[in-house]
């Protein structure tokens, strides 16, 4: 897993509705005035982005289906036709979807 080096969260909105760190560092400015739709929805979304990264991060290890390894071995109904149930190691069906969003909130 991707070490995070972006700011540490929590972030907040500034007085101006900028996105900002707790130790008051711009995240980044919202261009055109933040307090119009969708600029305003487009903040909150952003200072939410290290909770949602460190939630999803806890779901993935976690996950029931793989023990949080990233892959599983197939369920009956995953079974290709001829090939027995728990033959075939699979991409998690659980925390794919997940780990495609954290790699491409982490990812250079
Ligand atoms: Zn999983």
């Amino acid at each position: 897993m991707t070490t995070a080096t972006h700011t540490p969260g929590p972030w907040h909105l500034d007085e101006e509705l900028d996105p900002t760190a707790a130790d008051g560092t711009t995240i980044c400015v919202m261009l055109g005035g933040a307090e119009i739709e969708p600029a305003k929805a487009n903040a909150r979304l952003i200072v939410g982005a290290p909770d949602m990264l460190a939630a999803l991060q806890d779901a993935v290890n976690t996950c029931l289906r793989c023990d949080g390894k990233g892959n599983a071995y197939t369920m009956p109904d995953e079974t290709e036709i001829g090939q027995p149930p728990g033959s075939s190691r699979i991409d998690c069906p659980n925390c794919a979807s997940w780990r495609a969003a954290i790699a491409k909130a982490t990812t250079p």
